[in-house]
C-alpha cells in the first residue's frame, strides 16, 4: 500500500498526506500505531537514499488530480485502475484524490501538536482539506490573528465559492512550514516555501517582489 501511495504521490507533501491516511485506516483497523509508524518510516528511509541517486520523485510531471467523495475501499479501488487504465490511453498522468469527512468525524486526531495559534513570526500554509488549493504566506503576529483574517481572505472566498461552506473552523488546515527570527527571515523563507509549493490561493500582488520594495 505504501509502495501504491509513493507511485500515485507526485511530492513528498502529496505522500505525507496519503501516509496520514493509511495510518488513520490502520488504527482504525486496530493494528498496533508502533508497526504502522515504524513500517512507514522504513519505507521512507528506503526511499529517501533511493531518490538522493536518482533524483526521480520530485522530478515527475505533476500528476492531474481529480477529487472524488470516498464511499468504500472496494469502489475506490476500482475508481484507481480504471484512472490508471486512462492514464496509460492518454499517456497523462491521473490520480483520485478521496475526501473523507466519514473517517475524520469518527476519529478523533490526537492533538499532540504544538499550540499553533499561539505562534509568532513564522510562515504558514493553509491546505483546503476537500481540494488540492493552498496559501503560503508568513505573519510577524500571533498567528491566530492571521488565521481570523483570513476567514476574509482569498482562503475564505475558496471556500465559500468553491465547497459552499463558511471558514469557520480553519485553523486546523493551517501548518507551520518555518519559525522564523524576524521578519526578512518570514520573507526569504517565504519566496521559498511559495516556490517550493506552488500554492495556488497566492496571486501574484502576493509576491515577495511587492513586498520587499514596499
Ligand atoms: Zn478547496
Amino acid at each position: 500500500m505504501l509502495n501504491r501511495a509513493f507511485k500515485l504521490s507526485s511530492t513528498w507533501k502529496f505522500f505525507h498526506e496519503e501516509c496520514e491516511r493509511l495510518k488513520e485506516i490502520f488504527s482504525r483497523l486496530r493494528y498496533p500505531d508502533d508497526l504502522v509508524q515504524s513500517t512507514i518510516r522504513q519505507f521512507i528511509e528506503s526511499k529517501v537514499s533511493e531518490d538522493s541517486h536518482t533524483q526521480v520523485a520530485d522530478k515527475r510531471e505533476a500528476p492531474i488530480r481529480i477529487v472524488l467523495p470516498f464511499k468504500d475501499q472496494k469502489s475506490a479501488n476500482v475508481v484507481r485502475k480504471q484512472l490508471a487504465d486512462l492514464s496509460r490511453k492518454i499517456n497523462a498522468d491521473i490520480s483520485p484524490v478521496y475526501t473523507s469527512r466519514k473517517i475524520k468525524d469518527e476519529i478523533k486526531v490526537k492533538e499532540d501538536k504544538p499550540p499553533l495559534v499561539s505562534q509568532q513570526c513564522v510562515v504558514y500554509s493553509f491546505q483546503c482539506s476537500l481540494c488540492d488549493a493552498g496559501y503560503v504566506g508568513y505573519t510577524c503576529r500571533h498567528l491566530h490573528q492571521r488565521i481570523e483574517e483570513h476567514k476574509g481572505s482569498a482562503i475564505g472566498n475558496h471556500l465559500r465559492e468553491q465547497h459552499d461552506m463558511e471558514p469557520e473552523d480553519i485553523a486546523q488546515s493551517f501548518r507551520i512550514l518555518r519559525k522564523c527570527q524576524n521578519k526578512f527571515d518570514c520573507l526569504i523563507f517565504e519566496i521559498f516555501f511559495i516556490q517550493e509549493l506552488k500554492p495556488t490561493l497566492n496571486k501574484q500582488c502576493d509576491s515577495i517582489r511587492a513586498k520587499l520594495f514596499v
